[in-house]
């Protein structure tokens, strides 16, 4: 019997049959697939005929569609619908994967005629698309090490077999740290605590088998304890736990493992002819090199921390007023500006609730869109892989665009977080395929489902990337839709998150689930300025982060990172009652794996961009000038990684972004 995964499916717009697959289908589908991909790279790679665009690089193109299947869907179900089975095979998979993977970058006869190709490039009279994924090609093979050879090649394998020990080992370490440390709390300890707080510390004491309510270092309790336990001494104890994570001596200490990864990463970017690892890691980004990153982080510190300063001040004189002298503390900050929040912006989270109702919010979403690019979206009744999926045909002047699947609800096989992916991503090469794209979140189910501000917020963001999926229009797969710089990635969903924003979207879609009557200007207005509140200290945490991880990654590697982190900060004037975001010992975006070292950045790169291109509509007339959707829509939503990122924003705006349109958003400056 064919492997249904395999197989024809058969189905409306080759949607997976999944009500046909069984979770034992997936392993002698991986292996098949796995072996034809083999099969391909050896007839590429072996090819007697002399290299040409079409028969290498087309040829990698169009090869591994059985592995995109089985991935697609396997990827799919593994992360919004697991199982004991799947999380077995999830385990069995990813060295199976990265084995495969690495087994093509090494690949010496495959990328002799890559480069073949790369040098003859000025010849070929390649589209604009092709040039650019020649490019990508052949660079993916020399960052991998496609071209070392001898010494260096041996020594290459071994830093990254070493930093993949490393990465590990510094996440089980502070994993540990997190795990192990907790504080016992009397019944008094727990006075003007609110309630999910008391409740979720006598929960932590029972599974820690203590003798009564206690505070742990998971981030859901201690930051809420924080801001609410009128205890100074107690919050004092507990941020100090919180920020040694990592640096508490003895087996799970990680300031040695962090030294050690960044001297490795400074040799491998060298064996690489990199000048450090900012620059080899940038190469790729938006934005290229390490004193750009700098330069916008710093224009964005001064205003922030002059705020946060400010702030500081205000803080102080609350804490005085309780009688409380001297300085005011890291452990203070939280505390302060909760009540100064409730002060200032009271804003009664059940009342707003009923305005935020589910189904209203996901027509919201598709009404934006089909103002600004023309979609319009009709229910689908198919069987998916689970029953709380709902999936839309998305059509344009009456042709296919995509199909779009929902699957909103927080379940126990569920991941945690929100993420887009598409089952199936468009191109044209080396057939047709219209995307199929899928929207995973966890919000919690009601009848109505009612959503919090942040909950719609996060609904508007993943369709803002669904969007950048669906209205790909590129030749090959691996330029498509959200194939892009990491940088550049957030633009499209940050930006979306503007629309929720915009009065009359909420003033029509956000209505009372009993009384369909709108939400009120004034609530409103809560919403939008309790959103803003304490922008100063959240912008100075995370900036100061990233300087240091920028700092850790440009130019030689210091022996002592915690010596680094001090200069780093004193350089900057840190504000006294401030920490970082991630402090080194605990910083696992940089440490944890390569995925964001010297990359901590990119969220704030992102966000410069969204503010300053919903700037573009607002100058324009409006959040739905025709013309700025248009030019959304053919520069930066239609064109995935065809082009550089630069390139594609320069197309949209006119000119690079600045970071006006976000010290406003943020009201670090006077709007
Ligand atoms: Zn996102």
């Amino acid at each position: 019997m064919t492997n249904p995964i395999l197989a024809d499916w058969q189905t409306p717009f080759d949607i997976a049959p999944f009500d046909r697959i069984a979770d034992s289908d997936f392993a002698p589908a991986l292996e098949a697939a796995l072996a034809e991909h083999r099969a391909e790279i050896a007839a590429i790679a072996d090819s007697p005929e002399a290299p040409t665009f079409a028969n290498v690089v087309e040829a990698l193109e169009a090869a591994g569609g059985a592995l995109d299947r089985v991935l697609g869907v396997f990827f799919t179900v593994a992360g919004a619908d697991s199982n004991p089975a799947r999380e077995d095979l999830q385990r069995a998979f990813s060295p199976q994967l990265a084995a495969h993977f690495s087994e093509i970058s090494a690949n010496k006869a495959l990328f002799a005629r890559v480069a073949a190709v790369w040098e003859a490039r000025e010849d070929l009279e390649l589209t604009d698309e092709q040039q650019r994924v020649l490019m990508l090609t052949h660079r993916g093979f020399v960052r991998s090490g496609a071209a070392l050879s001898g010494e260096a090649e041996a020594r290459m394998k071994d830093i990254k077999a070493r930093l993949a020990v490393l990465g590990t080992e510094f996440t089980q370490n502070l994993l540990a740290d997190e795990r192990d440390w907790f504080m016992d709390l009397s019944e008094e300890d727990l006075e003007g605590l609110p309630d999910f707080v008391t409740a979720a510390a006598r929960a932590a004491g029972q599974e820690k088998q203590a003798a009564g309510p206690v505070m742990t270092l998971s981030r859901s309790l201690i930051v809420p304890f924080l801001q609410f336990s009128p205890r100074r001494d107690l919050r004092e104890r507990a941020y100090r736990a919180w920020v040694a994570r990592g640096a508490n001596g003895g087996k799970t200490d990680n300031r040695a493992i962090a030294s050690e990864i960044l001297a490795l990463r400074e040799e491998r970017a060298a064996l690489l002819g990199y000048d450090s690892f900012a620059t080899y890691k940038l190469e790729t980004e938006m934005a290229r090199s390490p004193d750009r990153v700098r330069d916008l982080l710093m224009q964005v510190w001064a205003p922030a921390r002059a705020r946060a300063e400010e702030d500081a001040e205000v803080l102080t004189a609350m804490m005085q007023k309780d009688g409380i002298n001297g300085p005011l503390e890291p452990w203070d900050w939280h505390y302060y500006a909760a009540r100064r929040r409730k002060a200032e912006h009271d804003l009664d989270e059940a009342a707003l609730k009923p305005y935020l109702q589910l189904d209203r919010m996901i027509e919201a979403s598709f009404a934006c869109a089909n103002r600004l690019f023309g979609l319009e979206f009709r229910p689908l009744d198919i069987a998916l892989y689970h029953p709380d999926c709902r999936a839309w045909e998305v059509t344009r002047d009456g042709r296919h665009v995509a199909v779009f699947i929902g699957d909103y609800f927080a379940r126990g096989s569920k991941r945690s977080g929100a993420w887009c992916s598409a089952m199936r991503a468009q191109a044209r090469f080396p057939r047709t395929q219209a995307p199929v794209v899928i929207n995973v979140c966890n919000f919690a189910k009601g009848d109505p489902a009612l959503l919090s501000y942040d909950d719609a917020r996060t609904l508007f963001h993943e369709f803002g990337h669904a969007l950048h999926q669906m209205l790909s229009d590129v030749t090959y797969e691996s330029v498509s839709g959200t194939s892009v710089a990491r940088d550049f990635v957030e633009l499209p969903s940050q930006l979306y998150e503007h629309w929720l924003e915009v009065p009359e979207v909420l003033a029509e879609f956000a209505t009372h689930a009993e009384t369909g009557e709108p939400m009120p200007t004034e609530m409103l207005e809560k919403v939008l300025g309790a959103a803003n509140f304490d922008q100063g200290f959240q912008t100075v945490e995370y900036v100061a982060s990233a300087l240091v991880d920028l700092a850790f990654h440009d130019g030689a590697a210091p022996p002592d990172p915690m010596a680094k982190q001090a200069e780093v900060l004193a350089e900057l004037g840190m504000p006294h009652a401030i920490g970082m975001r991630h402090a080194t010992p605990h910083f696992a975006h940089v440490f944890a794996g390569d995925g964001y070292s010297s990359g901590y950045y990119s969220y704030m790169w992102s966000e410069v961009m969204d503010a300053d291109a919903f700037a573009a509509f607002e100058e324009a007339g409006g959040a739905f000038d025709p013309e700025r959707a248009e030019a959304l829509e053919r520069h930066i939503l239609s064109t995935g990684g065809s082009r550089e990122a630069e390139d594609l924003y320069l197309a949209f705006r006119g000119r690079l972004p600045g970071v006006e349109a976000l010290l406003k958003g943020r009201g670090l400056i006077a709007a």
